[in-house]
């Protein structure tokens, strides 16, 4: 068991306690993040782990398709691709029809 200041009153607190027994301010627990930064943390994993899946997924069924299939895929990309760049060139978005 550890011992630390308070941060309020300088009282020396265990870092087992919640609360300080001196002032009652919470007691920040050490090597601990704080709760909304950890949330913050907790938001960042999901993201990560979801950008993951999806690039699994994608890479199962990818996989999973045959070589034509792969191929008129890629050609739709390359397609998408060649529009995009025209599109940086010129400046303005073609309206999707
Ligand atoms: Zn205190």
């Amino acid at each position: 068991m550890a011992i630390h200041k308070c941060r309020e009153c300088g009282n020396q607190v265990s870092t087992k306690a919640v609360t300080c027994p001196s002032c009652g301010a919470p007691v920040k627990k050490p090597g601990r993040l704080s709760t909304g930064c950890g949330c913050l943390l907790v938001g960042l994993v999901v993201l990560l782990i979801a950008g993951f899946l999806a690039q699994r997924a994608e890479q199962e069924r990818r996989a999973s398709l045959s070589p034509e299939q792969r191929k008129a895929e890629d050609d739709v990309k390359r397609e998408a691709d060649a529009k995009r760049k025209a599109e940086a060139v010129t400046g303005r978005v073609e309206p999707a029809t």
